[in-house]
């Protein structure tokens, strides 16, 4: 495992050859993505993923996402029915993560996949993870750029404070613009949210004509990973807080009194960009007990909202 302080990569295009040359050998490249930074690896290689599972921590029944440059990328990996390739035309590259059957012959790690026959796909919506993705040619596993279990990173940063010497390169492009991790459907039967995410709901539900299938609903298959306790700063939260009792600190939204705030305007495309920094400022203030105020539970605010219930849920 690699110890020394990892490679800060500028995004040109010198930066993105070597930084495709790491991953081609085997190694871990963190990189922008528009939700959050991910670290990423062959997701063809089984020893390079497994360093993604021993970097984070994370446990190794947590199957991760594929990230690919194009649509077309994607259908080498899994199959698309109708529905899938829809919602891929409509939203790729973007926020949307599609669960789909695995191709037989696609070569991905069965540590990627958690040994399923389906596997998760994205095409993101950043210049800089598409030029590192199209220069390496090939499927690049990569969850959030944190420690298993903490805030996701939105800066390169935040990825050196979280993962420092586990890591052999970071490509820094500066600030996420969407903050939170996309939204995951699985499209291998009828289609189901299994996260809530940076796409809205509104918005998936709206181009399919129909409902989704909710987590809590039983028809829902059962996503591996979605952990109670994640996302979580050092304090203790606790949530829909209209003001601070005495030794917390506020985390606003809306026009609020707050330390912090998500939105003073109540937006909730500025408070997703800003949840993740927020969470990693009041670390670093060294909160120990974080009140957050209400937010609304439509649009953002559902994956805004999922986060914090996490944030906010006892510590295993
Ligand atoms: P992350 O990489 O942390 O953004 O999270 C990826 C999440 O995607 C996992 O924790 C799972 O919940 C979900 N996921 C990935 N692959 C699959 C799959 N084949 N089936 C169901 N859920 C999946
Ligand atoms: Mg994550």
């Amino acid at each position: 495992m690699t110890q020394a302080p990892p490679l800060r990569i500028c995004a040109d295009d010198a930066g993105i050859a070597a930084a495709a040359e790491i991953l081609r050998g085997g190694g871990l490249v963190s990189f922008p993505t528009e939700t959050v930074y991910g670290l990423g690896a062959d997701a063809r290689d089984d020893t390079a993923v497994a360093r993604i599972f021993a970097a984070k921590g994370r446990p190794s029944f947590n199957p991760l996402i594929v990230h690919v440059p194009t649509l077309e990328a994607a259908a080498e990996y899994c199959v698309f029915n109708d529905l899938a390739h829809q919602l891929a035309s409509a939203f790729w590259p973007g926020a949307l993560t599609l669960v789909l059957p695995l191709r037989p012959d696609a070569g991905i790690s069965k540590l990627v996949t958690a040994g399923l026959n389906t596997v998760a796909v994205r095409v993101p919506d950043h210049p800089v993870a598409h030029a590192l993705l199209s220069a390496f040619g090939g499927p690049v596993a990569a969850p959030s750029a944190n420690p298993s279990g903490r805030i996701s990173p939105t800066t390169a940063d935040h990825v050196q404070q979280g993962l420092g010497g586990r890591v052999d390169a970071i490509v820094d492009g500066g600030a996420c613009a969407v903050g939170v991790e996309s939204t995951i459907i699985n499209c291998s039967g009828a289609p189901a949210l299994l996260r809530a995410g940076g796409l809205p709901v509104e918005a998936l539900e709206a181009c399919l004509g129909q409902p989704l299938l909710r987590p809590e609903d039983p028809q829902t298959p059962v996503s591996p990973g979605q952990l109670q306790s994640h996302y979580a700063p050092e304090g203790k939260v606790r949530l829909n807080a209209p003001y601070a009792d005495e030794g917390e600190v506020l985390l606003g939204f809306g026009p609020v009194e707050a330390e912090l705030n998500l939105s003073r305007t109540g937006d909730l495309t500025e408070a997703a960009a800003n949840l993740f920094a927020c969470l990693h400022k009041l670390d670093a203030m060294g909160a120990t007990r974080i009140a957050v105020s209400p937010i609304p539970d439509h649009g953002l605010g559902q994956a805004i909202n999922d986060r914090l219930r996490r944030a906010a849920a006892p510590r295993p």
